[in-house]
């Protein structure tokens, strides 16, 4: 049967994912660097001897926090960033304070200390609001900047450095503003993307409003006629489209006996034991009241008087079980006439249908056939 599609925005749609592949793919050509690093370094550098690998243990950590924990990741990588951010401005403070004069400090915060720096900027931006990693990367900029401003002001030859530090800021600060202007676009697109979503599931809600029956949820008469029109276009020798129409026989006095409540259940039931009656590509309605109708396309009237001898036993039986009462309905079928009008089948099919009724109900009667139940 058809089904009608229901999409919704998805909220956020998705930054806080987008983020975390982006560290997770960070990390993943983080780590090896770092392993590559500690090999080679490890002897000649104790910061990274004995500084990499808890920092590589942390980022594994925290990547597979992204991957498998990531209702935490925003959380837990805020306070990572934090961690790190203060761990490397102690090891910038720790390599100028061992280094012998202001060249070989400076050299020592080449390149990976710096670049460091540059990478906690972005992750700022991945995982905080615009406006609060700007102030954050702003406020650490700064931060390490003052660090190593006072630590090569402490060695020899240390000016002529400060002002490659300076330096160093001003990149830093140029940096951050790029960041912004990414950052910004990202939150434009984020929200031109979930405003879309919005406007799509709006469309579709309005869609289902416009060509779905409220109490069964299958489709209404508009469809319907949208779909015989359709159909009519298709049919010809090698494409047969048959319509099956049904009404529920003395529905009224359901209603009279036991109530509208019951009656409405009894419709719903029906819907239900139709639509796991007819195939796929098939279009099962409700124009309304207790009468429903199946447009089956490449089907021949045959087949569809099969199917509609099929949903005859099967309604009073289903009824039976789920609501106690036998109602049983009678049927019309038909086959369309190549681009014959929707209001034309319906006529002549509603006219087979009160031929079943006066043949005394609970039977099925086609276009050529006598009516016999
Ligand atoms: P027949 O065998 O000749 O079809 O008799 P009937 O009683 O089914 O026919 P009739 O058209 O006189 O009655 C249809 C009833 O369907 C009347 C109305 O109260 C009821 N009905 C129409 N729409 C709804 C609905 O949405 N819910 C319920 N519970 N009843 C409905
Ligand atoms: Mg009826
Ligand atoms: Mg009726």
């Amino acid at each position: 049967m058809e089904s009608t599609r229901q999409s919704g925005p998805r909220p956020g749609a998705d930054l806080a994912g987008l983020a975390r592949r982006v560290v997770v793919i960070g990390i993943l050509v983080g780590a090896p660097v770092i392993a590559g690093t500690w090999i080679a370094d490890q002897d000649t550098d104790r910061w990274v001897r004995w500084g990499y690998p808890p920092l590589g243990a942390v980022l594994l950590v925290f990547g597979w926090i992204l991957v498998f924990r990531s209702q935490w990741s925003k959380q837990v990588a805020i306070t990572i960033l934090v961690l790190l951010e203060v761990a490397w401005i102690a090891v910038a403070w720790g390599r100028l304070s061992q280094a012998a004069d202001a060249p070989g400090a400076w050299a020592s915060l080449m390149p990976t200390p710096l670049l460091g720096v540059v990478v906690c900027l972005i992750v700022g931006f991945l995982f905080q609001r615009t406006r609060t990693a700007l102030v954050h990367g702003a406020v650490y900029s700064v931060a390490i900047t003052t660090v190593l401003a006072i630590g090569l002001a402490r060695l020899d030859g240390g000016a002529e450095y400060q002002w490659l530090a300076v330096r160093y800021c001003v990149y830093l600060g140029v940096f951050l503003v790029l960041l912004l202007v990414l950052s910004r676009a990202k939150e434009h697109v984020t929200s031109a993307v979930a405003d879309a979503a919005r406007a799509d599931a709006t469309a579709s809600r309005m869609r289902d409003m416009a060509y779905l029956d409220e109490l069964t949820g299958i489709a209404n008469r508009r469809r319907l006629l949208e779909e015989l029109g359709h159909q009519a276009g298709l049919v010809g020798p090698t494409h047969r489209v048959s319509i099956v129409y049904f009404d529920l026989d003395h529905f009224k006095q359901v209603n009279d006996s036991f109530g509208h409540d019951l009656g409405d259940r009894v419709l719903r039931v029906v819907a239900q034991v139709a639509a796991g009656t007819v195939r796929e590509g098939d279009l099962l309605a409700r124009l309304g009241g207790e009468e429903f109708a199946i447009v089956l396309p490449a089907t021949d009237r045959q087949a569809a008087v099969q199917l509609a001898e099929r949903l005859r036993h099967a309604v009073p039986r289903e009824l039976t079980d789920a609501v106690g009462l036998r109602v049983t309905a009678s049927f019309g079928v038909t086959e369309l006439t190549p681009d014959e009008a929707a209001t034309s089948v319906l006529r002549r099919v509603d006219e087979l249908m009160y031929r079943a009724k006066a043949a005394g109900r609970d039977r099925v009667q086609s276009t050529e056939s006598s009516g016999a139940a």
